[in-house]
């Protein structure tokens, strides 16, 4: 018999919601490995958040990095509370992983799940059914520029993007990847290269050279204005879509919602040199009107298990969590912002329970 695989998986549950939906997609996860049989999980949690930063004035610790390298992959939760600064909670956790780790593709996946409902007319599972591949290293984000004069009249403030060719080649490659593997084969490049005409530009030129390399790839591009009219009137016309880390954080916002609810969708931050551990979080965020609550949505948790799972090698097993958290959404099992009435734990009670009906 071939021995099961074990994998190390780093836990950061983090603020607001995290914990609860890091508790269900761990039970999930646990319910999955137990009926596959084909792989085990040792789970580490880390205990970093934005409690502790107003404690010790760190998120994480001096040999955190250090440690976290030693996981094959890093499930996160949610980053963010009420009194602390986002860009400072933001940078102090996330980025602060994401960044040294060379995560410089987000992977968004987004669908409408088998009974589940779009604020959208008519569309339905099947119409909708996306993956926005976002640059996540440099771009809009990158963190340069600054302030003079400040608190005067004559205060300036600069956001300087950086859009750098091997970056930019990089990420639009593996987006070209991305789209070469699922079935329609379609990639969008979004840009706004009619106002913006240094890096968008480039970014245009970029994708129509790493275009030829992909002549199995349909390719079009948008600009980012009229993309958003795209995705709303004609959703089923988009398959993948690559667009910068300002553009594809709004966009993938739109998806979602598109969805039906943010509580859903997952990002997979990849290093595809896979020198780093990667690092996958559902979109939403902490929700603190919701927190201890145990009524927030774990089926973004789930989808990011998934895609977790994918990541590192377990496409059947993926695969099958997907079915299941789509049958009991089917069921009419879902909590209350996709219109059901079930919590947190009855939601993941039933994922684990289709999980063994399905082994
Ligand atoms: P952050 O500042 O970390 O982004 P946030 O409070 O802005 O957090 P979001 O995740 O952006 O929260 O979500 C906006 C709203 O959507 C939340 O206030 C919450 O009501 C709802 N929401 C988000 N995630 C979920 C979920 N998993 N289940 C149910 N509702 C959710
Ligand atoms: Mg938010």
């Amino acid at each position: 018999m071939v021995s099961a695989k074990n994998y190390k998986i780093a836990c950061i549950p983090a603020d607001g919601i995290g914990p609860e939906v890091i508790d269900a997609g761990v039970t999930v996860l646990k319910a999955l490995s137990a009926a596959s049989k084909s792989f085990t999980l040792d789970f580490e949690h880390y205990d970093w958040s934005s409690e502790t930063y107003k404690k010790t004035g760190k998120y994480i610790p001096d040999n955190g990095l250090e440690d976290l390298k030693k996981h094959d992959a890093i499930l996160f939760g949610a980053v963010g509370a009420p009194d602390v600064p986002d860009h400072i909670s933001l940078w102090g956790l996330r980025l602060a992983i994401c960044q040294p780790f060379q995560q410089y593709a987000n992977v968004r996946p987004t669908k409408i799940l088998r009974g589940t409902e779009s604020p959208l007319r008519k569309a339905q599972a099947g119409d909708l059914d996306w993956v926005i591949v976002r640059e996540n290293s440099e771009g809009e984000y990158a963190g340069q520029g600054g302030r003079s004069h400040r608190g005067q009249p004559w205060e300036v403030a600069t956001e300087t993007s950086i859009f750098t060719r091997h970056a930019v080649t990089r990420l639009i490659k593996f987006a070209f990847e991305v789209a070469q593997k699922r079935e329609k084969k379609h990639i969008t490049v979004v840009t706004k290269s009619n106002a913006q005409r240094n890096g968008m530009v480039m970014w245009d030129e970029i994708a129509a050279e790493v275009a030829k390399d992909f002549p199995d790839v349909k390719c079009d591009k948008m600009l980012v204005d009229a993309m958003t009219c795209r995705m709303v009137l004609q959703p089923q016309s988009l398959d993948t879509i690559v667009a910068t880390n300002l553009h594809a954080d709004i966009l993938s916002d739109l998806a979602a919602a598109l969805a039906g609810s943010i509580g859903i969708a997952p990002t997979s931050n990849l290093d595809p040199t896979r020198q780093n551990p990667s690092m996958f979080e559902p979109i939403h965020g902490s929700a603190f009107d919701i927190t201890g609550k145990g009524i927030a949505n774990p089926v973004g948790t789930f989808w990011t298990a998934a895609e977790m799972l994918r990541w590192l090698g377990e496409e059947t097993a993926a695969d099958k969590l997907l079915d299941c958290v789509e049958n009991v959404c089917g069921n009419g099992v879902m909590t209350k912002d996709l219109g059901g009435d079930a919590n947190t734990k009855q939601v993941t009670d039933a994922v684990c329970e289709e999980i063994k009906r399905c082994y």
